[in-house]
Formats: structure tokens, C-alpha cells, sequence
């Protein structure tokens, strides 16, 4: 529930209306506003509790969240939220475009994509070091040597970088290495991965399994947000379809829900979503233009040799080609690159 308080409440009114709430079992989140304090109470909440906490000194009303997530809602937060990942500025406005390989392969591979992108003008890197493949037999990442490389092309080029945890043994690593952590759409409901990034101060980039409902991605994103952390970006990156041309479908509708549902900031990913590198423009054109925040596409020095996602890479000018793309639109909505 949103607790109102009357307009003036002093501290010791706001502090006794915390503690009730707390002896009540709910967590408490404040917003203190310029002329008055609004507390989200956020826990198993009883029918009572609203009466009870509206009866309390200062407290002007008593609002109920009826979303299944709370401080994912728009109803607890109604702003747009932003994100800070290393100075780059993700959402309200402001659009990023991260790109990088799918994963590190080599140190010379990452820095020349590394240069191309930021040339084109990316503001954010990507790659993974930790890959979730459907064979055990396929390349699983460098592990540490790749967050290593990643690093060091992100200090280079002044790119903050995204790079997937797929295992909660190994979020302190990633975080000793990474600007942001990428939980993985095969990943979004592990739970037990989902509390511990939210016990750590990086910002999240929360992926879209592809057979999960905007109600279900909201709720992996409760789970971050309800342990402290609230710097959580989403990204739609397909669903299961039934179509065979593409990968997987882009979700322009999930997009523009989760907007509406949410104040967090959703990016969309067209590479995974397309599979093939000649689809990948117009999807993340569309998808923007659908009111996403940002992109994460997959660029390759080499397509043809890349380990992993090679079809749907594109070649570093296919990449430029693409930046041209979204300034234009950029302009046209009114939007600033983060
Ligand atoms: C990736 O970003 O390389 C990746 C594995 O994406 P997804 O989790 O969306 O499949
Ligand atoms: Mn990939």
C-alpha cells in the first residue's frame, strides 16, 4: 500500500508511522517530495492493515497497490525512472544504444569491435564472458580472462560495459569487472540469481525469458527491486513464436505494456529477436519507435568466425548504417542518445 501523509507531517509523525508499518511486518520505502512524505509499505499485507495505518496521526490517505508487483508499478512510481550506468543515462529521454560481440573471443576481436561501435557512436559495450548454451559442449565464454578483456576495452574506449551472471557463486566476480550485469532471458526467473543481484549496488539489465508474460518479467523484477537495488533496466528480446523466419518474435506490445505497467526504463534487443543479421534494422527501428529506451544489438569484426550468434552479428558498417537509422529517428521522437 502508498501511504499518503498529510502535507507538513513532521519527522517524528513520519518516523512513528514507519515504525507501526514495520511492526506490521512490511518493508518500508520513503519518498520524500518537496511538501509531502509518501510511504510505499511493501509486504504480505492483511485487509486490516490499511485501516490501521490510516487511522495513525498525519496520515492524510491510504492507497492500495493492486498490482501484483509493487515497486515495479507505476502506481507506486509514477515518473518514468532513470538509470545511471557509468555516466550513460537510460531512460526519461534519454535512449542508449549498447553493442558489442555476443561473446568475447579474444582480446583483439573485442577491442577492434570495441573501436568500430564507439566510432558509430554507441555509448555502452557489450559481451559475454559467462554464456548459457543449449549444448554443454558448445563455447561457454572465457570466464574471468573474458571480464578481464571487457574491462580493459571499456576503460579504452569510454564505453560502460553489460556483460551476463549466470550463476549467483559468481556475482561478486562479475561485479569486480562489470558496469552492469545482465540477468539472461534463460535466467529471468531464477530467483535465487535474481535476490543476489539485487543485494549488489550495479545496475541491472533484466531480460524477457521468451515464454514469459510482462506480468512474470515484472515480477523477476520485483524480486531485484524488493532487495534494495532499484537500478533496473528491462530488455524484450523475442518471445516464442510460430513463426520460422525469425529467431524469436520481437514484442513491440510487451514493450509499450511494460511502459505503461512500470516506470522502468525497457530497452529491446533485435539481434536475438531476428536470428539473422538483414533483419536486425528494422526490428530495433520498430522497436524504438514503439517507445523502448535503448537497444542492445550484436556486432562482430567478423561474423563468419564468431563462436557464438555469427548469423545474427552485424559487420561494423552494417552497424554504422544503423546508428544513421536511429538518429534520424531520435529526432523525430525527440530523444536524446544517453
Ligand atoms: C545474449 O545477450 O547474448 C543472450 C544470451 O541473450 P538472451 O539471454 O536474450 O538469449
Ligand atoms: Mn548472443
Amino acid at each position: 500500500m502508498l501511504v499518503i501523509m498529510q502535507q507538513g507531517a513532521g519527522q517524528a509523525t513520519i518516523d512513528h508511522v514507519v515504525e507501526r508499518i514495520e511492526q506490521l511486518g512490511l518493508r518500508v520505502h520513503l519518498s520524500q517530495g518537496e511538501f509531502r512524505t509518501i510511504i510505499g509499505a511493501i509486504g504480505e499485507e492483511l485487509a486490516s492493515y490499511q485501516e490501521q495505518v490510516l487511522s495513525l496521526a498525519g496520515v492524510e490517505n491510504v492507497v492500495p497497490i493492486m498490482k501484483p508487483y509493487k515497486l515495479a508499478s507505476r502506481e507506486f512510481h509514477p515518473e518514468d525512472s532513470q538509470v545511471d550506468v557509468g555516466g550513460v543515462k537510460i531512460g526519461r529521454g534519454q535512449c542508449v544504444v549498447i553493442a558489442g560481440p555476443c561473446a568475447v573471443e579474444d582480446r583483439e576481436g573485442c577491442a577492434a569491435v570495441a573501436q568500430s561501435v564507439k566510432e558509430a557512436g554507441a555509448t555502452m559495450l557489450r559481451g559475454g564472458a559467462f554464456k548459457p548454451r543449449t549444448s554443454p559442449y558448445a563455447f561457454q565464454g572465457m570466464g574471468e580472462e573474458g571480464l578481464k578483456i571487457l574491462r580493459e576495452c571499456s576503460d579504452r574506449y569510454g564505453l560502460p560495459v553489460v556483460t551476463e551472471v549466470t550463476d549467483p557463486r559468481n556475482v561478486e566476480l562479475v561485479c569486480r569487472y562489470a558496469d552492469m550485469l545482465q540477468i539472461g532471458a534463460r535466467n529471468m526467473q531464477n530467483f535465487v540469481l535474481l535476490s543476489e543481484v539485487g543485494k549488489t549496488d550495479k545496475p541491472v539489465l533484466l531480460k524477457r525469458g521468451p515464454s514469459n508474460t510482462v506480468k512474470d518479467w515484472l515480477m523477476s523484477a520485483e524480486y531485484i527491486l524488493s532487495e534494495g537495488n532499484q537500478r533496473v533496466v528491462l530488455c524484450e528480446r523475442g518471445s516464442k513464436g510460430f513463426e520460422t523466419e525469425v529467431r524469436f518474435s520481437l514484442d513491440v506490445g510487451a514493450v509499450v505494456v511494460a511502459r505503461h505497467n512500470s516506470h522502468l526504463p525497457v530497452i529491446v534487443d533485435p539481434s536475438h529477436a531476428a536470428g539473422r543479421r538483414e533483419l536486425v534494422a528494422e526490428l530495433a527501428i520498430a522497436g524504438l519507435a514503439a517507445g523502448a529506451d535503448g537497444l542492445i544489438v550484436e556486432v562482430h569484426d567478423c561474423p563468419e568466425k564468431a563462436r557464438c550468434d555469427g548469423a545474427q552479428s552485424l559487420t561494423a558498417s552494417m552497424f554504422t548504417d544503423l546508428m544513421g537509422q536511429v538518429r534520424q529517428l531520435l529526432a523525430c521522437l525527440g530523444k536524446d542518445a544517453g
